[in-house]
């Protein structure tokens, strides 16, 4: 890696998600010097897992492909991926801060030709996928990864697998010396957009996530409506294969629950919303909905996407907190049983196939912090004057939906840029 330049008018952006991307890139179109740092070998986040997103059901590739050609074309800008931030010093204006950065065993001469991949044998879980398909040990992350360049599994690095990978690349990018470094950066003022991860749903033990194959989550289910997701976009039962054309939503699966999450997570509702809409889409009038709710919170303009969802009579709204899943081992059905609350009924309704609307929670736990900030009961960062230069971005502040997290992220720029201005007018 060349050097890092970096002064104490530098902004550093921690998180490669929409959040930080457009932090990023508004605060380098301002002019500042901006450097992102990302974890994960590429750009993107979580909302480029989604199939589609609300509120017009465009394909986050679009919106991805806009935020890349802007942060392409800016020179302010510089991004590290595979790269962590492991300790804060100072106050605002002058941090030094500490990222680590994992080697990726592939230098920019990457074609991304895929001829490693082919030439490896191992495989591990596809992390982009959750968990749902294998990938190989030499891999792009998804089809439009920043950067466009392949990955070294670090399993491999020592076996035959990595001298195959090295021996079919053409083009002498697959470099397996490459090391992890430290570097050390000074900047003035931090935006923090770590974003969200979603509950773990196999706490949630009455819903058998753990124990039944047919009970997936949200997150997941987006992967799998993807043409390029696991199962090539057709909504399939992971037990058996067979299409699943009857589908249950739980909402509030892990929040508002005081032994789960206790925030409501904001987006959920929205969510299955807009996943009972794909059950049309793939399906047609075959493709049916039970959306088990305690209360619908869809939030306001998207209020109209409510009622066009309300008045399609293949979605059936249930007011009912579930209480258990059982399985039908015949059918390899799930089984809800609860009680509607509107009707005061007892329910055991099988369908083919369950999606948890699973709760978002901050993705760096509270005591994960490489530096003093505040946060809420539930973990997002506090806007606090105690936290000096550093500025949340996003979902590390709250559960957002797209358009929320890109306003934060606006705002969180313009904030550190009058940091830096700050410093920038002292030394003036
Ligand atoms: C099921 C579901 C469906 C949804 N559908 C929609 C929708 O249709 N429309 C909509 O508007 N919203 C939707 N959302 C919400 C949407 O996903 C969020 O608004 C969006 O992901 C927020 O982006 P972010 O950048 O703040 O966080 P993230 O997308 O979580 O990005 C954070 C980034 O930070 C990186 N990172 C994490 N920790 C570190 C670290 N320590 N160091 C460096 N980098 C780090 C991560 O790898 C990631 O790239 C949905 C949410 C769920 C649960
Ligand atoms: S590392 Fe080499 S073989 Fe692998 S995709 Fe890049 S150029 Fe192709
Ligand atoms: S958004 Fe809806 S599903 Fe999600 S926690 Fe809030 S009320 Fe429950």
């Amino acid at each position: 890696m060349t050097d890092v330049i970096a002064t104490n008018e530098t902004i550093l952006v921690v998180g490669g998600g929409i959040s930080g991307m457009t932090a990023a890139i508004e605060a380098a179109e301002c002019g500042k010097q901006v450097i992102l740092v990302e974890k994960n070998p590429s750009l993107g986040g979580r909302v480029s897992q989604l199939y589609k997103y609300f509120p017009k059901l465009c394909f986050p590739t679009c919106g991805m492909e806009i935020n890349l050609r802007r942060l392409k074309a800016n020179r302010n800008l510089r991004v590290i991926t595979l790269a962590e931030v492991v300790g804060v010093s100072g106050g605002a204006g002058n941090y030094g801060v500490q990222v680590k950065v994992s080697p990726r065993y592939v230098n920019e001469s990457c074609t991304a030709c895929g001829e490693c991949a082919a030439a490896v044998e191992s495989e591990f879980d596809d992390e982009f996928n959750y968990s749902l398909n294998k990938r190989k040990g030499a891999y792009l992350p998804f089809a439009m990864a920043y950067p466009q360049r392949y990955v070294l599994d670090p399993r491999i690095i020592g076996t035959p697998d990595a001298e195959r990978a090295k021996a079919a690349c053409k083009y002498d990018a697959v470099d397996l010396d490459m090391q992890e470094q430290v570097l050390e950066l000074k900047v003035g003022a931090i935006i923090w957009a770590t974003g969200w991860k979603p509950y773990d749903a196999a706490k949630i033990q009455p819903y058998g996530y753990d124990r039944y194959a047919n009970v997936i989550t949200s997150v997941e289910f987006e992967r799998m409506m993807d043409p390029f997701g696991p199962t090539g976009g057709k909504l399939l039962r992971p037990s058996d294969g067979k299409e699943a054309k009857d589908v249950a939503f739980i909402q509030c699966a892990g929040s508002r629950d005081r032994n789960h999450l206790k925030h409501c997570s904001r987006i959920c509702c929205m969510a299955s919303l807009k996943q009972s809409t794909y059950l049309r889409e793939q399906w047609g009038d075959e493709g049916k909905a039970s959306i088990y709710y305690i209360d619908i919170r869809a939030i306001d303009r998207i209020e109209d996407f409510y009622q066009n969802v309300q008045a399609d009579p293949n979605v059936r709204f249930i007011k009912s907190k579930v209480a258990g899943i059982i399985e039908d081992k015949a059918t390899g059905n799930p089984v809800l049983e609860g009680v509607d609350t509107e009707g005061y009924h007892r329910y055991s309704n099988p369908h083919e196939l369950v999606v948890l609307a699973i709760g978002m929670e901050p993705s760096v736990p509270r005591d994960a912090f490489p530096m003093e900030v505040v946060v809420d009961e539930h973990g997002f960062i506090e806007a606090d004057a105690a936290n000096g230069g550093i500025f949340a971005a996003g979902c590390s502040s709250d559960a957002l939906d797209v358009n929320r997290a890109v306003q934060s992220a606006t705002a969180s720029a313009l904030r550190a840029i009058q940091v830096v201005n700050r410093v920038a007018g002292a030394e003036g």
